[in-house]
């Protein structure tokens, strides 16, 4: 709770401008504080005469944030393939863990891991813990759960990364809820304050119209989420040194509430856009579900996939597993051509690092064309036959 000393307080109202809640006014010279208070602090940083402390009842106040060393990245293995975004986690941890001086840690678990772990060390991991148990064939969150909550009490990081995938998104919230830490989800920027340790995580926020970043100060471990194909892998490197742990699960880190009776794959999320070389994206200047018949027919002659902005999805012209964006996919393909796509920021979030971006818009002012290193000003419906043309003829020549 927030603590206000009466006798310190001067009633200089610079807590009460602070707050961005409206939480804090002063009365009769001294400040009180409302219901709209969210403990988030500010107040007290900027109280001259600190008549203001915040008390955290019961929550994770750690004392001994020296205590909590390392960088760890949990690496998503399942049916015998390792997520792409773990390689990519890693690839970042090593950045944060070497400006921290101390060590990566990957966690893998699965069943039939097998070299995999040794891989892990390759792409930049110093200590492998390895749990490779039958059990772990499928996954369910709370046997996931309780390992992982198991190993990060017992070897205390003070950093945790996971990929914001179906699995990450299921179960490392309910990790960081046990372990009374702060997760934020969804990062596209992670550094270290080198001063005390803070992690600064920056995620799109109020509808991706601003960058915010989060720090979680004064518990340990920080946790966050990384969105597939945001972060770069390291380079394999065959030559780099590690230990792999194996490490053998508890029986009732084995005991489950969930019994999966059958795995189905949805037919229509057949498409994986994030490993694509090439994406032809279509969005509303298509005008309607017909106008795909022309992006698929430009896929085809590139052996590209077909991707979607979300007004496109929204009116049922695709389905979702196509859409790029905020609340779609992240994509980093070696080209991507956005066809009568307008460029909104929640668009570009997800399409930004494509290696060479191609805007076709009739809008010369569209926001697309501030992203795209080759633009097209003109009618889709002309540009588009005439590049198959071309290509078609380049392709038989
Ligand atoms: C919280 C939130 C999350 C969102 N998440 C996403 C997301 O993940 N992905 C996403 O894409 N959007 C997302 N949006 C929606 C986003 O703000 C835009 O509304 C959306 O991207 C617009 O889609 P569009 O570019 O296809 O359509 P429009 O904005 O309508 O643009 C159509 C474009 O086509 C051009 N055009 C029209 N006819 C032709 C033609 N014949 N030839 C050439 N050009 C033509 C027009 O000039 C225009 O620029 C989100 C919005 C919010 C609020």
């Amino acid at each position: 709770m927030l603590k206000i000393d009466k006798e310190l307080c001067i009633g200089c109202g610079i807590c009460e401008d602070q707050c961005a809640f409206a939480a804090l006014e002063v009365v009769d010279g001294v400040a009180e504080a409302g219901e709209n208070c969210t403990l988030c602090g500010a107040c007290v940083e900027v109280c001259e005469p600190q008549a203001i402390t915040l008390e955290l009842e019961g929550a994770n106040l750690k004392t001994d944030l020296d205590s909590w060393s390392g960088v760890w990245v949990f690496c998503e293995f399942r049916k015998a393939v390792l997520a792409p975004v773990s390689l990519e986690l890693l690839g970042i941890g090593r950045k944060l863990a070497d400006s921290r001086g101390v060590n990566l840690g990957a966690v893998i678990i699965g069943s039939g891991v097998g070299n995999t772990a040794d891989e892990l060390i390759g792409y930049g991991a110093d200590t492998v813990y390895k749990v490779d148990h039958p059990d772990f064939e499928v996954f369910t969150e709370d046997r996931y759960g309780k390992i992982l909550t198991r190993l990060i009490n017992e070897n205390r990081p003070e950093i945790v990364l996971a990929g914001a995938t179906a699995i990450g998104r299921s179960f490392i919230p309910g990790v960081a809820t046990t372990l009374d830490a702060g997760l934020t989800a969804d990062c596209t920027g992670l550094e270290v304050r080198l001063e005390d340790g803070a992690l600064l995580q920056t995620r799109p926020a109020f509808g991706g119209n601003i960058m915010a970043t989060i720090e979680c100060p004064r518990s340990r471990p920080q946790m966050a989420t990384v969105r597939p194909k945001v972060m770069k892998a390291m380079e394999y490197d065959d030559s780099r040194q590690g230990e792999v742990v194996e490490v053998s699960p508890k029986d009732e880190e084995l005991q489950s509430r969930v019994s999966v009776l059958a795995s189905v794959v949805a037919e229509q999320g057949n498409v994986n856009i994030q490993e694509s070389d090439i994406l032809i994206s279509g969005g509303r200047g298509l005008e309607n579900e017909k106008g795909f018949e022309l992006i698929r027919k430009l896929a085809d002659v590139l052996d590209a996939d077909v991707a979607a902005s979300r007004a496109v999805v929204d009116a049922g012209w695709i389905p979702y597993p196509h859409q790029v964006g905020q609340t779609g996919k992240t994509v980093a393909p070696k080209l991507y051509i956005a066809c009568g796509i307008s460029g909104a920021v929640q668009h570009v979030a997800g399409m930004q690092s494509a290696e060479a971006i191609v805007a076709i818009n009739r809008d010369e002012n569209a926001p697309i064309f501030n992203v795209a290193d080759f633009g097209i000003v003109g009618d889709l419906n002309e540009i588009i036959p005439k590049l198959i043309a071309k290509l078609e003829e380049q392709r038989k020549a």
